[in-house]
């Protein structure tokens, strides 16, 4: 069996030195801007939606390893997702994160994602991760917001 806590260690030590999905989106249909005063992590969400569809998405930003590595694993997590799955991630995710193992949280939704469970046992740390899920959800309405459905200038 794994030991959750060494396992999680190292997932968040890896996606924060290398995060994946890192940069900016030149064709993004929408994007957020996040700020956690409490810790100083700042994260720009860059979003590209088709036909309902995360197809592709990046992120920038500075902060602590929690928040860069929940980022990270977060854009995996919902990359290929629609828009609706993304929220019901987004709800389990917070579920989890407050609430820990107790939350009844579905993880089998949540993936990979659930190795941030540790984080509940944080208070502290809790807006750090929360925090690309909370800029993802601005990203999302300001994509449907702006109708900017990629057009063809063909
Ligand atoms: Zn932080």
């Amino acid at each position: 069996m794994y030991d959750l806590q060494e396992l999680y260690q190292e997932i968040v030590l890896d996606h924060s030195r290398k995060p994946r999905n890192f940069g900016k989106l030149e064709d993004a249909t929408g994007t957020g801007e996040g700020f956690n005063p409490l810790c100083g992590d700042q994260i720009t969400l860059y979003l590209k939606i088709e036909d309902d569809t995360i197809s592709d998405i990046g992120f920038e930003g500075v902060g602590c390893a929690i928040s860069k590595a929940s980022a990270s694993m977060m854009t995996q997590g919902v990359k290929g997702k629609s828009t609706e799955e993304t929220q019901r991630i987004f709800e389990e995710f917070r579920r989890m994160i407050t609430k820990g193992t107790d939350g009844d949280y579905d993880a089998e939704l949540l993936g990979d994602l659930e190795i941030l469970s540790g984080v509940s046992q944080y208070p502290a740390r809790i807006k750090c991760a929360v925090l690309s899920w909370h800029t993802l959800k601005a990203a999302l309405n300001d994509s449907l917001n702006s109708g900017k459905e990629p057009v063809s200038t063909e």
